[in-house]
Order: C-alpha cells, then structure tokens, then sequence
C-alpha cells in the first residue's frame, strides 16, 4: 500500500465537509496534480466530540464515491499508542504511532548498546546531497539519540506489530509522530531516528518530527524562517539518505503536523520540495472547522448568534479547552476580546477577526486559537451545530473549498 507522492490529512471534526475538502483536491486533478486525501481524526479529537472512527470512514467512501474520486484515499488513527488503537482497527487504514510522551525514557542498557555499535559506521562528517554543511555525527550525539528515542521507537515497534497482526501486511500506512513535545528534532537525531525505525522493522512512509519553530494550531509559523529553511532541506536530504542507506520505504516523507495556515513558511517549502524532488505529507484538519465558523459567521442571523455563543463559553471555560494542546497554541488572554463585545459583532466583524488574512487589520490570532480548540462547546451544542451546518452548507463550502486550495495546496505544491 502506498501513499503516493503528495498528501492531505483533511480530516474534519464534525464529519460534514468531506465532500467541500475533497473538491479542493479535484481542482488540483484538473491541473494534473494528484494529492491523496487522508481523513485523520485523533483519539483526542473523537474523545472530546464523542465520534467514532466509523464515522470518519463512512465520511470519506462517501465523499470519494459521490465524486467519483479514482486515486486512492486513506483514513488515519492519528496520534495513537497501544492504549487506543484497538478503537481504530476496523475502520482505519493509516495510523499514526505517536511515541512523543515517550521521549526521554531510557531504553534498555543492551538495547543502547547495540544500537550504538550498529551505528559505530557514521561516525565523522556526512555530506548529503543538496546540502552545504555535511551532518556532524559524534559518540556523543550517537548515545544522546539512543537514550532519549530508543525507548520511543520502541514503542513505536510494538504498536506496530501488534496493527500488523490484527490487520496483516501491506493493509495499512504507517507514521511515526514525535511532534508534540516541546524540543525540536536536529537533522542529525532525525537520520539517527530513521535508523532506530529501520532496525525496529517498521516500513514507515511517513514521519513526523518537531521542527524548530512554533507550529501553532490554524496560525502561521512562529520562528525563524532561514533557520527553518535549511532544517527542512537538510531533513529533505537525510529522508533521501536513510531510504537508500537504511532499506526504508521508496516513499518515505515528511509528515508536518499542525500544517496548516503556515503562510510563511510555505513559499520555502515549495522551493525545497521541488530541489529534492521530495513529498510531503501536511495535515490540515483543524483549519476546516475555522472556515465552518467562518460560514456560520458570514451567514448571520441565527447562525451567527450560534458563533458568539461557542465564542462565549470557550472564553469561559479556556483552560479546559487549552491543556490538551498545550504544546501547540500560544493564546494571550489578555489579548481575546470579551463576549461582551463580540456580542456586538457583525457576521464580516467575526469573520475579519477569524479569518487567518494577515492584510486584515481586524484579524486576531488569539480569538482564532481559542476558537480552533474550541470545538468540544459545538460538539455539546450537537444537533443545533449540525443543523446549522447543514443549513448554510453552500456558503461554508465554498469557505473550506478555497481555503484548502487557493491557501494551502497552491502555495505548497504549485
Ligand atoms: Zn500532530
């Protein structure tokens, strides 16, 4: 099973823009650029809104038939360990083996050593190509690799094994996710990771690893974009390193998590996918459910009401909404307007401040982080959400139609 050369994680929360999200990638069919959309939906998620993982499947073989979608799709366990992968089996055919909690535990003294001795052969200076600096790969960093990912990849092994057993070979995609911690992954320890993946047997198509830089959820990156750059490119070069070198699927790539609305760094991206001639797998579920709010908005009347509503409790209950994603938001309470006042909003008021347009003056990236993780007070909301959901359907479309492709997949893959 295989992946293909671009991809999509698309997943939505409520299960009602598959169809708007598919769309987008069938105007990049037309312009002969295919992109596999991959409907990714966590544990956490399906926690907080009570879904199911069948939901997301029954989401995406509709969307896929009733748009006669021809190239493969996937449906992905995103961000699962043993504990919850058994919830995921039947209705999944990628997973996500998320071993970041894990990071830091030390493995098993003979486990380090022998890796360490596998390793003994890339000690000195490494040239890749389509990078300057050749990696610098010391005892030191060999040994600082083993004891804080080993027992991660590990981890990462036995959940491995066990989807195998459940599901057999060839069936399912694997990516290893180690994105939500709080240390950025150097190129160095990536090539050093891909190894530990290699000899743990897993045929990763995808990983996921911290980069340097803030990678906000629905906001645009926060860091140094040279520094980025180069850690990209260098990460590019050691994926194409370790595939040859380590045995590791042809297709191995990058998977960027919280991918979306990274406007800044997309023009970079672009340039280095198009350098390495690499893919990508970029996950963009969150920003889907921000365009729903934004069409609720722009709908006005009873729809927009429902907006300030979820706005109000979010703002009351921000902590709770807030300690899941700890690691991938930056809000400044200060900075969120009151209820009071949006009360007072218009529908193109909400929307201005929403809405991720850096020329809008009235954008607030604040109020759009605590609505992005807002989405637990729609779900309570349930069927009056859906309803309207589905009411003001066409405008919300067209709202997730164009965001994914005029803002994500143009900038990224064109
Ligand atoms: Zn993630």
């Amino acid at each position: 099973m295989e992946l293909g050369k671009y991809s999509m994680g698309i997943g939505d929360r409520f299960h009602h823009q598959g169809k708007a999200q598919l769309t987008s990638l069938k105007y990049a069919e037309k312009d002969g650029l295919i992109i596999t959309p991959v409907w990714n939906k966590s544990f956490r998620e399906h926690q907080i809104i009570k879904s199911n993982p069948s939901d997301t499947r029954k989401e995406a073989d509709m969307a896929v038939k009733d748009l006669k979608w021809e190239h493969p799709y996937f449906v992905d366990a995103d961000h699962i360990g043993l504990r919850s992968v058994d919830y995921f089996l039947d209705s999944c055919d990628f997973f996500t083996l998320d071993v970041a909690d894990y990071i830091g535990k030390q493995a098993d003294e003979n486990i380090i050593k022998s890796f360490i001795r596998r390793c003994k052969q890339y000690l000195g200076r490494l040239s890749l190509q389509g990078v300057d600096e050749p990696l610098c790969i010391t005892e030191e960093v060999i040994k600082s690799v083993a004891e804080k990912f080993l027992f991660a990849v590990g981890e990462a092994g036995k959940i491995y094994r066990y989807i195998l057993e459940k599901k057999g070979s060839d069936n399912f995609i694997v990516e290893v996710s180690m994105d939500e911690t709080d240390l950025a992954q150097s190129p160095v320890e990536l090539l050093l990771i891909l190894a530990a993946i290699s000899f743990e047997n897993i045929p990763a198509q995808t990983i996921a690893p911290k980069f340097s830089g803030r990678f906000n959820k629905g906001v645009d990156y926060v860091g140094d974009v040279g520094k980025f750059t180069m850690e990209f490119e260098a990460d590019l070069a050691v994926l194409n390193f370790a595939v040859k070198e380590f045995s590791l699927p042809a297709g191995l790539k990058l998977s960027i998590h919280s991918g979306s609305d990274k406007f800044s760094i997309y023009p970079a991206i672009n340039k280095a996918l198009k350098k390495f001639n690499a893919g990508i797998h970029l996950k963009t579920a969150g920003t889907t459910w921000l365009e729903e709010l934004t069409g609720l908005a722009l709908s006005e009347g009873e729809a927009l009401r429902l907006t300030k509503e979820i706005y109000k409790k979010a703002f009351c209950r921000f902590e709770e909404l807030c300690e899941p994603y700890r690691t991938v938001i930056d809000i400044e309470g200060a900075n969120l307007p009151h209820p009071f006042h949006v009360d007072n909003w218009s529908g193109e008021k909400f929307a201005s401040a929403l809405r991720h347009d850096l020329s809008n003056s009235e954008y607030n990236l604040h109020f759009r982080q605590l609505l992005h993780v807002g989405y637990k007070i729609a779900s309570e909301f349930n069927r009056k959400y859906l309803d309207a959901l589905e009411k003001n359907e066409n405008l919300i479309a067209k709202n997730v139609i164009e965001n994914l492709f005029e803002r994500h997949i143009k900038k990224i893959l064109y």
